[in-house]
């Protein structure tokens, strides 16, 4: 389970979430979609404990990320969009690496990485140094580094950018199977179908602020969109006209 409470974060002056409540309960793959810099990835980095709040309270499985950090972060797997990662160690290592983090080593680790590169298809990558490492590759160890430690909660951040159709298919069928095992995920896209296809329930988030929040029939309710897919309620509830209006400069 994830709950924002009254969740603001300041840099300075500017507030990039201003006063936000969710709750994503167990079994849920929440999705979290808003324009550029609407405030998701503040939202994502504060949930996984990297960003204080500047007020409010974020519960992670059941733990206060602030109060009690080691429990909330042992049961949460955090997908960031730009991870960083140690160039000189080798696929096998770097999850070796991200498994003592967690306080997790012998037999039983090393089964279970055997199992994500078999599954990501890897296995013959495993002593290859990650310099080598295409973007998809990476992208393929990043998720297998946060599901290392059998999280209870998943937040990811556009998890299927660089990711090629098998691997984008299998990436959304373990998100499913996870859910439906009682995990939790929150996910930011801007990939307006696989969050129509793949959520159960969304929220629209813009200059900080939760514009409207529920499934795809509570959204079109919202926009008053009849049967409209998610791209049409996510410009009527944001603000799309402005693009219709760009694309008409352009045309004249
Ligand atoms: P995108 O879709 O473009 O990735 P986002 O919704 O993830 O955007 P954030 O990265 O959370 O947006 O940024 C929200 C706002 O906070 C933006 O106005 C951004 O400029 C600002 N911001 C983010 N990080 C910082 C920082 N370290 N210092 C100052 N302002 C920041």
């Amino acid at each position: 389970m994830i709950e924002l409470r009254n969740l603001t974060k300041r840099y300075g002056d500017f507030a990039a979430l201003k006063n936000v409540h969710l709750t994503v309960p167990r079994g849920e793959l929440y999705g979290l979609l808003g324009p550029n810099g609407a405030g998701k990835t503040t939202a994502l980095r504060v949930i996984a404990g990297i960003l204080q709040p500047s007020e409010g309270t974020v519960i992670v499985g059941g733990y206060d990320v602030q109060k009690e950090p080691e429990r909330a972060k042992s049961r949460l797997g955090y997908i960031p969009d730009r991870p960083f990662m140690y160039e000189k160690l080798t696929g096998g290592e770097f999850l070796q690496f991200v498994a003592g983090l967690y306080g997790q080593n012998g037999a039983d680790v090393d089964r279970r990485i055997d199992e994500l590169l078999s599954v990501w298809e890897l296995t013959a990558w495993r002593d290859e140094l990650l310099e080598s490492y295409s973007h998809g590759m990476r992208q393929k160890l990043i998720i297998s580094s946060a599901l290392i430690h059998r999280p209870e909660v998943i937040v990811v951040d556009e998890p299927l950018v660089g990711l090629d159709p098998k691997a984008a298919r299998l990436l959304k069928d373990i998100f499913r199977g996870f859910v439906q095992r009682g995990g939790t995920i929150l996910m930011c896209t801007h990939t307006l179908e696989v969050a129509e296809a793949l959520c159960d329930r969304i929220a629209i988030i813009q200059d900080g602020e939760i514009r409207a929040e529920g499934t795809m029939d509570d959204l079109r309710r919202e926009a008053q969109s009849g049967e409209a897919r998610l791209e049409e309620i996510f410009l009527k509830l944001t603000g799309g006209h402005a693009v219709r209006e760009l694309l008409e400069v352009l045309e004249t």
